[in-house]
């Protein structure tokens, strides 16, 4: 079957979306064998500048989690709770409250436009948490080039430095999705990516929202990054309202909690958490 270019191309951005899971799996099957090409430079897929001029950087890099058990240098279980999408004064207040009354740091992963009308919110957080980008306008940069992921990376933390008076190190993409002009924007910024191996699945506890502590609890390994969310649908409050739960079944499993770049990092974790 002749397949377009741009067939090809709603294929790849279809497929992109995932939460159609078998659906996108049997597109992309469909449409792009072999003989389906990609444009080489200026769509989503590529990790090549545009016009083929050298990038800013010559290495990037992206993490799942840290070291952990035997692996990790200082010997401790550690963790690191992220939460997706803020500031937003629907319920970073009350994310926030609670990892105050546990003592607990947590990394934020903000969108500009919230930055820009809920910054406030975090203005006691720097210091204590760990603030990254999650791009501006919370787009899928699967579905965008190298310029538009750009402009989304460096407005948000163009804005974050002015807000927090420091500019962010960490960037976690919209959806997990990362495609090649997002990994090369990011890594021009000077970003790590930041993704997950552990997640709040509200969807699987409907019905059961104290199963959420098991169900979290369950994937958590030493190293673990958990991704959460402190603004969203209605059913992410069932995460919200246990987090001190949550933060405590780790707490009785053995783990410390540590910001995503102190776990990442090959130094030791503060000896005061
Ligand atoms: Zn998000």
């Amino acid at each position: 079957m002749e397949v377009t270019r741009r067939q090809a191309l709603t294929a790849v951005a279809g497929a992109a979306v995932g939460a159609a899971g078998a659906v996108g799996a049997a597109r992309l099957t469909e449409h792009l064998d072999e003989s389906t090409p990609l444009p080489f430079y200026g769509s989503p897929v590529s990790a090549v500048r545009p016009d083929r001029s050298a990038p800013s950087a010559t290495a990037g890099s992206v993490v799942w989690g840290g070291p952990g058990g035997a692996g990790d240098a200082t010997g401790q279980r550690r963790v690191a709770l992220t939460f997706d999408d803020g500031p937003h004064p629907d319920w970073t207040p009350r994310v926030l409250a609670a990892l105050e009354a546990e003592d607990v740091p947590a990394t934020f992963f903000c969108l500009g436009r919230n930055v820009r009308d809920h910054g406030d919110l975090h203005r006691e957080s720097v210091g204590r948490h760990e603030l990254g980008n999650h791009t501006f306008d919370h787009r899928d940069l699967g579905r965008l080039d190298w310029s538009a992921c750009r402009d989304e990376i460096a407005r948000t933390s163009g804005l974050m430095e002015q807000t927090y008076g420091s500019a962010p190190t960490l960037f976690r993409p919209p959806y997990g999705h990362l495609a090649g002009a997002a990994v090369l924007a990011a890594a021009e910024a000077g970003l790590t990516t930041v993704m997950w191996s552990a997640q709040a699945r509200e969807d699987l506890v409907a019905g059961h929202p104290d199963r959420i502590v098991d169900d979290i609890a369950s994937q958590v390994r030493p190293g673990s990054i958990v991704l959460a969310h402190d603004t969203g649908s209605e059913d992410r409050l069932v995460t919200i309202d246990r987090l001190r739960a949550v933060i405590g079944r780790l707490r009785s499993d053995g783990y410390s909690f540590v910001t995503v770049s102190e776990l990442v990092a090959a130094g030791p974790a503060p000896s005061s958490r």
